[in-house]
């Protein structure tokens, strides 16, 4: 897989236009955003990190999560997204038209994974809940699969829910935090979601509530201590207030889920980008390894296969940035 199949390079040239127009709206506020302590681990012991677009980023001294603080009100943020140029954008051009290739690339290999790790911690089936479900497409491969008796998807927008529907799968039109069920579920699943949230301790506490004792909550999110957003820091486009507020790590994330009811399990990072992606900022001469000898010899110099062996280093070893977690309901 490379960035370019599930991030097209035309699109993606308007949607960062439309990214500072909503940064743009946001900033007007600026004077009444709010301070926050670490949403990992609670320190109020920070350090200044970097500001980027407008938004200061934190560093926790405790537990090294990269957080922005002063950051947008809950209220501010739920505006945002109502009203948000680029996610609108995203739903309406760039998800439609790559969806067959992140069927392909991302949501069919997920919900293998996402079963598998359920199989491997002991889950019999029984009912699956995927919270911010999306257009539904790996609620939909997971429901091919047989595994999972029954498939909900919570989406909170109107126009995503329609597209869940259409797919055939039950949905609850609601915010995660308003959900209730008849019966817990066996699993949860959220992806990329909890770096978006004011916070994110009482979103994990609500899918405690919604678990049954002994049910596993797995979900993604990136990881600060992965090798693009090691290597990129500010530069990367993952660094996104004010979408992206929150970046934890395998060690932090562990703090978190702890303060919400859960033991951590698993902690994964299965990752094919971060070489593609510091490829992709040099060779668009947004970033330059000129001064970094060993990172200019493997992201440059060498060819494809040792980039690959590379790759392959980060993702056993915990490096990459894309982290999965498996968490068990204490
Ligand atoms: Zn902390």
């Amino acid at each position: 897989m490379k960035e370019t199949d599930i991030r097209p390079a035309d699109l993606i040239e308007l949607s960062k236009k439309l990214y500072a127009e909503d940064i743009r709206k946001i900033l007007v506020a600026k004077n009444d955003f709010v301070r926050v302590d670490c949403p990992a681990c609670e320190s109020a012991h920070s350090h200044f990190a970097f500001e980027k677009s407008g938004f200061s980023y934190e560093r926790c001294v405790d537990c090294r999560t990269l957080y922005v603080s002063p950051r947008p009100t809950m209220e501010m943020l739920g505006e945002h997204y109502q009203t948000s140029l680029m996610y609108d954008y995203w739903s309406e051009n760039i998800y439609p038209v790559s969806e067959d290739v992140r069927r392909k690339s991302i949501f069919a290999p997920r919900a293998l994974r996402a079963v598998e790790l359920c199989k491997q911690h002991g889950l019999n089936g029984g009912l699956i809940l995927d919270i911010g479900a999306g257009f539904g497409t790996f609620l939909q491969e997971v429901d091919r699969i047989g595994f999972f008796e029954k498939c909900l998807a919570v989406e909170p927008t109107p126009k995503l829910a329609e597209a869940c529907r259409k797919k055939g799968l039950f949905v609850l039109e609601e915010l995660a935090e308003n959900v209730k069920l008849d019966s817990p579920a066996d699993v949860i699943t959220n992806f990329e979601l909890i770096e978006h949230l004011f916070r994110p301790v009482e979103f994990l506490e609500q899918c405690h509530r919604l678990l049954k004792p002994g049910g596993l909550l797995l979900l993604t999110t990136p990881n600060i201590l992965g090798f693009d957003l090691l290597v990129l820091g500010a530069a990367s486009d993952n660094i996104a207030a004010p979408n992206h507020i929150n970046y934890f790590h395998p060690g932090s994330l562990r703090i978190i889920m702890k303060r919400a009811g859960f033991e951590v399990i698993e902690t994964l990072t299965p990752g094919e980008l971060d070489v593609d992606i510091v490829q992709n900022k040099i060779r668009a001469g947004e970033f330059q390894v000129t001064d970094q000898p060993f990172l200019q010899e493997i992201l440059v110099e060498r060819g494809d296969s040792i980039k690959r062996e590379f790759q392959r280093f980060l993702a056993e070893n915990q490096m990459s940035s894309h982290l999965w977690v498996v968490a068990r309901r204490i």
